[in-house]
């Protein structure tokens, strides 16, 4: 199999000769941005909402990305292009850049610009069709008078000490509180529940991140007509939940049957998530900038 290309700065380098600089302040302090997104069917999905989404975050952290969202495009889709990847995953990071030791990025002339390419499998198939067992995590979430969760910034160490516990526990997924002990995300996901019928998610002001999935499979469920909130809740609520389900990127739209060993439900995949995956699974599948256009 012929080695995958790199994308760095608007040249491809080899998998094996793709380098950064231990200089970079993405590298020193974790400064910098990034995005995962999916190709499907030879489409980049929801891409310009990547995008958008990317420089939001740049702005956020006073970041200006060297190149337009036009450009970031066209660079996108030729990673995917150059290594034929038309059903697979892209890795955007923009990292503040080379400059010294210090903290300051004032020292840092230039953000770096890297794009992967490749192949996905997340979670077997089988956890697709029969949910997942979680945790909640004792780690609580960043909070955004903190490092406000909305920016996807490359500090992901909140994230990476909730996901060592759900290793830990023997479970894929974490579920994260507030400071205040309400429900907001997942190591890297959202979450929602279903109680009554009604389709229920933290708000993001809470702190997690506007997940890109999670705005898709909103507008799905209404219009099916399925009543959707914005709404804070407790673990109380979560285990006393007709359904639960994460949505992300990479995991797509999966079940959660089991959270701190309370089944959720009936314990099995609920109807309104077993609908919502369908739909998102065939909007994937039409969506979506081409690689080719
Ligand atoms: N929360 C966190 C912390 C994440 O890292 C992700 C994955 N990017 C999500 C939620 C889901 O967001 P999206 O649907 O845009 O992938």
């Amino acid at each position: 199999m012929e080695e995958k290309l790199v994308y760095i700065d608007g040249e491809f380098y080899k998998k094996s000769e793709a380098k950064v600089s231990v200089f970079d302040h993405g590298f020193l302090y974790g400064d910098g941005v990034f995005e995962g997104i999916r190709v499907y069917n030879g489409k980049i999905f929801k891409c310009k909402e990547h995008v958008d989404r990317l420089y939001q975050a740049a702005k956020a952290i006073y970041m200006e990305i060297p190149i337009s969202k036009e450009e970031m495009i066209e660079a996108l889709k030729k990673t995917c292009r150059v290594n034929n990847i038309k059903d697979g995953y892209i890795r955007l990071v923009v990292s503040r850049g080379v400059g010294d030791l210090g903290l300051s990025p004032t020292k840092c002339p230039k953000p770096t610009i890297v794009i992967i390419a490749d192949s996905i499998v997340l979670y077997p198939q089988e956890m697709y069709e029969k949910g997942m067992k979680v945790i909640t995590a004792s780690t609580r979430r960043n909070s955004p008078q903190c490092l406000d969760p909305q920016i996807k910034s490359l500090n992901y160490l909140n994230n990476i000490l909730a996901k060592i516990e759900a290793n830990m526990a023997g479970v894929p997924e974490a579920i994260m509180l507030t400071q205040d002990g309400y429900v907001t995300e997942c190591t890297g996901d959202n979450i929602f529940i279903v109680k009554d019928g009604e389709l229920i998610t933290p708000p993001v002001y809470l702190g997690a991140l506007d997940g890109i999935t999670r705005r898709t499979v909103m507008k799905l469920a209404k219009d099916l007509g399925i009543p959707v909130y914005e709404k804070v809740f407790t673990l109380f609520n979560l285990y006393n939940a007709d359904e639960c389900f994460f949505t992300g990127t990479a995991a797509e739209v999966i079940a959660v049957t089991e959270v701190d060993g309370r089944k959720i439900g009936n314990g099995e995949v609920g109807p309104i998530t077993k609908k919502l995956m369908e739909e998102f699974k065939k909007l994937t599948l039409v969506d979506g900038v081409d690689i080719y256009d």
